[in-house]
């Protein structure tokens, strides 16, 4: 199955390969201050492939309180668009499920609570939930 989305400003797109059923992907929803105000449900798995890519867009990558991980943004309209961090030279993540055509066909959205883990288990957590990331633009990061 693929699916593809883009972030509001159109400026980037998303798209992601699995093997699953739509179903039964289950986008993980953080219940933290921050990701209350600004909604995103973060949807990955072993077996997927997801992309985010712009011809013309920029980016902006937050880290989270401990730096364990990198939150790419639209840099034009500052949507989510994806979290990752690379393990053993490969950078692995999740995509903002919100951005994906009929987000309504996907499972329903598991409330998680980040805060509560410790770095060594949130490190594990994603080495056995994230599927592999790739960011293509023309330009690279930061040139
Ligand atoms: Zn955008
Ligand atoms: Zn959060």
């Amino acid at each position: 199955m693929k699916r593809s989305g883009a972030c509001p400003c159109q400026s980037w797109s998303v798209f992601i390969w699995t093997d699953q059923a739509p179903e039964a992907l289950h986008p993980r929803r953080c219940d933290c201050d921050h990701c209350q105000a600004h909604p995103s449900e973060v949807l990955s798995g072993p077996d997927m492939r997801a992309e985010i890519h712009t011809d013309t867009g920029d980016l902006t990558i937050h880290t989270n309180g401990d730096g364990l991980a990198s939150f790419y943004h639209c840099a034009t309209c500052e949507a989510l668009l994806a979290v990752g961090r690379v393990f053993d030279g490969q950078l692995r993540g999740a995509v903002n499920a919100l951005l994906l055509e009929h987000r309504e066909t996907l499972g329903e959205a598991i409330p998680i609570q980040p805060r509560l883990l410790s770095a060594e288990e949130k490190l594990a957590r994603w080495a056995g939930l994230w599927g592999t990331l790739a960011v293509t633009r023309p330009r690279p990061p930061g040139g």
